[in-house]
């Protein structure tokens, strides 16, 4: 089975699909991660970020791979911690927007999710990656609170300059994130995870 939760950053994607996979016993699959890392390598590469071929190659030769622990690594470098620094968050909607650049994503996407039960999250994932997904979630907050939860994972920045940010990158992001029309939607303002967690495990047992 595919769970394949959707929606716009800060909603809680990450915390609620990890927490979801454990829970269920799926595989977790990222794909946001993916996109970051290969924004960190053409950063570390120096690969312009509007040169979509060269983008393209780079994604082909260096697939990204994910630990059991949770570690994300491209090209041999460990750069879980490395991908959430502000500089990929500005930089990672404009290597995401190359068309040729997600068709090699996706195809990844789609081994790895398709290869036992999983959850997989991101932004075109009940559309366009796997619309077969057995249940689809649209995750959505209210951006104060979006603003909010990201402050406690990001050291340093205010929070104004955080409600920009998110603000900036939805609207990059806007082309390619997609509610499916069968999607779910969950809205994590008032809830708790464990509260998230619990509706959609109703969903999926439903489902089942
Ligand atoms: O979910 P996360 O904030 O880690 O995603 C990082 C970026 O990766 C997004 O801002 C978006 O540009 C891109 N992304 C995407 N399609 C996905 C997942 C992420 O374009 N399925």
């Amino acid at each position: 089975m595919i769970v394949a939760i959707d929606g716009p950053a800060g909603a809680g994607k990450s915390s609620v699909a990890r927490a979801l996979a454990e829970r269920l016993g799926f595989r977790y699959l990222d794909t946001g991660a993916m996109y970051r890392a290969l924004t960190w390598l053409a950063l570390h590469d120096g690969v312009a970020l509007d040169d979509g071929p060269a983008l393209e190659a780079l994604a082909a030769a260096h697939p990204v791979a994910f630990g059991d622990n949770g570690t994300v690594s491209i090209a041999g470098e460990d750069v879980t911690a490395r991908i959430r620094e502000p500089e990929i968050d500005a930089a990672v909607p404009v290597v995401a927007r190359h068309p040729e650049v997600r068709e090699v994503m996706r195809g990844r996407q789609r081994e790895l999710g398709r290869s036992g039960d999983s959850v997989i999250e991101g932004r075109d994932i009940g559309v366009v990656v796997v619309p077969e997904a057995e249940v689809k979630i649209w995750l959505v907050a209210d951006p104060a609170v979006r603003a909010r939860r990201r402050h406690a994972e990001r050291d340093g920045l205010a929070m104004d300059e955080l409600s920009e940010e998110l603000r900036r990158r939805d609207e990059r992001d806007a082309v390619n994130t997609h509610r499916a029309d069968d999607a779910i939607e969950v809205d994590t303002t008032e809830l708790t995870l464990a509260d998230v967690v619990g509706r959609i495990v109703a969903l999926v047992e439903a489902a089942r």
